[in-house]
């Protein structure tokens, strides 16, 4: 049902976004990917693309924690879609596990810069020719996070909530104009951001890495398992879809029961 749109997927050489990416080049879009990778990882990234799906695929690099290098990528994208993108994906972003006292503050300012600075960037620049288009999908990937916190995770949450306050705004600001703005509010998915978060896990209870997934997401999700990336890009080709027209402003749980705790 995406033939002949295009869509932008910020995070997509990686997880969630690269599994995002997959879930819409399937679907029949054109997929601009960016986020960090070698030459050799980006160019083995377009290549399974464009073996798997019809699809075009181009990379733009683009470090989101600066506006000169946003305000680059959005030229970029011109460069090759002068009418801009049907889809936009705001998912880059990492997480950094620390008390508030303790929390260095460039790592606050570079949390706030590539997850609540870099989504408000690109939808500014990109709404205006999406509104031209009368039609568009906006997504931006918060986390149970962006719900609820935890313990470390406060400046995380913060910016997590944050963009769910965005796209509540933006969805109103855009609704007359066949444009639905949405956040995904997922629990642990198995990417290399929780990776990081398991091997810290093991250092501090002093147990085997197969027992840190299990108690780690058996503490917090019912279902006791990883949630799949490809769950999550499913759900986005849902939204991308025409039934998901009325869907709109919302915060979406994909998160193993966690909330109902
Ligand atoms: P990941 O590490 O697999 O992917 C992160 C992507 O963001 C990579 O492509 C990376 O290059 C890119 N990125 C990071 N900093 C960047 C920067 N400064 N400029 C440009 N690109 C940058 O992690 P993931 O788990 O797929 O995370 C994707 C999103 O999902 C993040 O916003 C994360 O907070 C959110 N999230 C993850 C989980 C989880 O359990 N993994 C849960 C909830 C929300």
């Amino acid at each position: 049902h995406l033939d002949g749109k295009v869509a932008l997927v910020t995070g997509s050489t990686s997880g969630i976004g690269l599994a995002i990416a997959h879930g819409l080049a399937k679907r029949g879009a054109s997929i601009i990917l960016t986020g960090f990778g070698d030459e050799e990882l980006i160019s083995k990234l377009k290549e399974d693309f464009t073996s798997k799906y019809k699809c075009r695929v181009d990379y733009i690099d683009a470090d989101l924690s600066k506006v000169a290098d946003i305000n680059e990528l959005f030229t970029s994208v011109i460069k090759l879609y002068p009418e801009g993108v049907d889809v936009l994906i705001n998912n880059a972003g990492y997480n950094h596990v620390c008390l508030v006292e303790e929390y260095p503050e460039e790592k606050w300012d570079d949390m706030v810069a590539v997850m609540l600075s870099a989504p408000f960037h690109l939808c500014k620049r990109f709404i205006p020719l999406m509104k031209r288009k009368g039609w568009g999908r906006i997504l931006i990937t918060s986390s149970v996070h962006g719900m609820i916190s935890t313990a470390g995770k406060a400046v995380y949450s913060a910016v997590k909530h944050g963009v769910v306050g965005l796209a509540k705004g933006i969805a109103l600001e855009v609704v007359d104009y066949g444009i639905t703005c949405n956040t995904l509010c997922p629990g642990f998915v198995d990417t290399p951001v929780t990776q990081k978060q398991i091997k810290q896990f093991v250092q501090d209870e002093g147990i085997s890495l197969e027992q840190a997934k299990v108690d780690l997401v058996s503490k917090r999700q019912p279902t006791k398992t990883f949630i799949e990336p490809e769950h999550i890009a499913e759900y986005v080709a849902f939204i991308c879809s025409p039934y998901a027209a009325q869907i709109t402003g919302s915060a979406m749980p994909i998160e193993g029961g966690w909330l109902s705790k």
